[in-house]
């Protein structure tokens, strides 16, 4: 009775938690903030996560030769995307509980042929990943992560830009004393995507003639890391915002930090999941690439990675079959996990009030997104949603759901229509957040918490 009122009024959730709650919420958040302030790439998710796992005793698929009830295994697909797997006690065939979330984010990426000079100082040259206001990008301080692939078979991994005494890099900006031309120019023009150049360096190299800046810094760059110029063509690294996520709000009720998108519901997911240490169905989280740019290519969503995963397990099960397959999809149900627009004060023009999501009100669901009469979407079922709802009130988690602003204000996708294509139950859910795809992007604590009670809740009734 207690919770149908509390859902009618919508309460606040931080109203409802008793201290043992409290403290479970902020040794979550304490986790989740050093989760995304040294995961900023894929590749640095993807380790953590395995790191993780390891730590829970999950093990490599690939390395293990039989799979029973009660089993932790993961499927790394090449250090970007992995799934984890909870080998349930019940048929795989009878399907599984997936969670999935996207651990790309909006950033700018090295071009392939990056580094130049002009004018005695070195640059890089980028090329932005995702969709971003490009103005937001420029004169704040900026980090490098990512690795660079050398012909003998060596990865170099590179961080720089975290530590307090590293030195950042970044984007600087026109004085505004000489902005009257860029001043008159749309938002989407005021900064442009060929301009979103790194400065990176300033001093010459004695005794070099041509170019002598950036012949430093190829000197610095072989010292400290020992690649050349030629290795950034086979290269992945990408431009950050530098620094940790913080605590938001006199009250510390709030999160800022860099790519909580989707990292806030990759964190919680995984965290879910390791709650568990037996199911009946298979629980699965599963963590992917690309979402940010269509979900295309080997690391994304549209790759047949998860399905190879699954028929390694029914294999190792001694029980693969191409039938199997394909009822073990069909029969599973997803919380399909990404960020919700949060509401926000300074622009209420865009939502409509009763269909959008606010903080502190617990895990958003999302029926359907698309744009412009739902174009695009996957419209979850009714009957699933009657499920969740009922799994969720037992727990007693708050939930709202909401939609990607007004009707025909904008739009936007996941990765829940690709899963959906198996004929599975999918719906969208996740986190709201604002200023989504800034550099600093703002989550609220209780809403961080609740998903990971969300997650729970569904791997242990659905
Ligand atoms: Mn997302
Ligand atoms: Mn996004």
């Amino acid at each position: 009775m207690e919770d149908k009122k509390q859902k009618k009024e919508s309460k606040n959730a931080w109203l409802k938690y008793d201290s043992t709650q409290l403290e479970e919420l902020n040794t979550l958040n304490e986790e989740y903030k050093n989760f995304i302030s040294s995961c900023k790439t894929e590749r640095e998710c993807v380790t953590e996560a395995i790191a993780k796992a390891e730590a829970q005793g999950y093990q490599d698929l690939r390395k293990v030769k039989e799979v029973k009830a009660g089993d932790k295994l993961y499927y790394n697909n090449m250090g970007k995307a992995v799934a984890l797997f909870l080998v349930g006690t019940k048929p795989l065939e009878e399907g599984m509980k997936l969670l999935g979330a996207h651990i790309d984010s909006p950033r700018l990426d090295l071009k392939q042929v990056p580094l130049y000079e002009d004018t005695e100082m070195a640059l890089l040259d980028t090329h932005y990943y995702g969709g971003i206001k490009k103005y937001q990008w420029v004169t704040l301080p900026l980090a490098i992560h990512g690795v660079v692939a050398k012909k003998d078979g060596t990865n170099v991994c590179v961080v720089i830009g975290e530590e307090d005494t590293d030195p950042v890099v970044g984007i600087t900006d026109l004085l505004v004393h000489l902005s009257g031309d860029q001043m008159e120019k749309k938002a989407h023009k005021v900064i442009e995507g060929e301009d979103l150049n790194i400065l990176i360096g300033s001093i010459p190299l004695k005794g070099e003639e041509k170019e002598a800046v950036k012949a430093n810094i190829l000197k610095l760059l072989k010292e400290k890391y020992d690649f050349e110029e030629e290795d950034f063509l086979s290269a992945e690294l990408e431009v950050v915002p530098a620094g940790r996520a913080r605590d938001f709000g006199l009250d510390r009720s709030m999160v800022i930090g860099y790519g909580q998108d989707d990292r806030v519901c990759a964190f919680t997911s995984m965290k879910a999941l390791f709650s568990k240490q037996e199911v009946d169905r298979t629980a699965v989280c599963l963590l992917v690439d690309k979402e940010e740019v269509g979900s295309i290519g080997a690391t994304g969503m549209h790759s047949k990675f998860f399905e190879n995963a699954v028929a390694e397990l029914l294999d190792r099960m001694g029980e693969y079959s191409e039938l199997k397959i394909r009822r073990a999809l069909e029969n599973s149900v997803m919380l399909s996990s990404d960020v919700s627009a949060a509401y926000d004060p300074n622009y209420p023009s865009v939502n409509e009030k009763k269909n959008t999501a606010y903080f502190g009100k617990g895990i958003v669901f999302n029926k359907y997104t698309g744009s412009r009469g739902k174009g695009g979407c996957n419209d979850a079922n009714a009957e699933y949603i009657a499920k969740l709802r009922g799994a969720l009130e037992k727990h007693s988690v708050s939930f709202q759901t909401s939609e990607l602003g007004k009707v025909d204000q904008g739009g936007g996708g996941t990765i829940a229509y690709i899963m959906a294509q198996y004929n599975m139950q999918v719906i969208d859910s996740g986190v709201a957040v604002l200023s989504m795809h800034a550099p600093w992007e703002i989550t609220s604590k209780s809403d961080i918490y609740e998903a990971f009670c969300g997650y729970r809740a569904f791997l242990g009734e659905l």
